[in-house]
């Protein structure tokens, strides 16, 4: 994987362009298999880790499954796993070298959204209470933070390790177009495979409060 920031379009760049729906935040399905940072908005994307965790999440998940997103609600798990892993990294990150976290930790990208967001500032959180189906917008971005806060709900159930590692175990078994129902449910299968019954009750728990299963 190549990464690198650029100011245009790569030639060889597909799908996504570079500017786009939030602030150049992109990933290049490319020959190369390159993530690109923008720059638009004032702050340079690269500057912010969490946003290239994000991107790095997408190809997580690319690699798991190929082509996965290939459907709305797979293309909003896509952003919900990126935000999620950017936050359980930033904060494993903040924890072992002392750095302050002077936002709410569910708060994504807060460096980079200094910008074009009003205070705090959050490009997105893992908290927004939003509930499926009625909260759905049809955008991939807004739609994630439903399943994003049911990952972060699981990490606050089970502790870091345990849920960090279901929830990529269980992506590896997700169709390319995966609804967030199935999705759901294998995440569960994954969490009885790997701790049992217990620890995959509270994974339903956390799907069933967002009105996913
Ligand atoms: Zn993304």
């Amino acid at each position: 994987m190549v990464v690198e920031q650029r100011h245009q379009n790569g030639a060889n760049c597909q799908g996504d362009g570079l500017w786009g729906a939030h602030d150049g935040l992109h990933r290049c399905r490319c020959a190369a298999h390159q993530l690109v940072w923008g720059r638009k908005g004032g702050v340079d994307d690269a500057e912010d880790a969490e946003a290239i965790v994000h991107e790095y999440g997408h190809a997580v998940q690319d690699a798991q499954v190929p082509g996965f997103g290939s459907s709305l609600e797979a293309g909003s798990i896509g952003e919900a796993f990126g935000d999620y892993l950017a936050v359980t990294v930033g904060l494993h990150e903040a924890k072992v070298n002392g750095w302050p976290v002077r936002t709410d930790p569910t708060c994504v990208a807060d460096w980079d959204s200094v910008s074009y967001t009003l205070a705090p500032h959050c490009l997105r959180t893992l908290s927004e209470n939003k509930h499926y189906p009625e909260d759905l917008q049809g955008e991939v971005h807004a739609d994630g933070e439903i399943w994003s806060q049911a990952l972060w709900t699981i990490r606050e159930s089970l502790g870091t390790t345990v849920a960090d590692r279901i929830i990529v175990n269980a992506q590896f078994g997700f169709a390319p177009d995966t609804s967030f129902a199935a999705a759901a449910n294998t995440t569960v299968a994954t969490a009885q495979q790997m701790y049992g019954a217990g620890k995959a009750k509270a994974v339903r728990a956390a799907f069933a409060a967002r009105g996913i299963l």
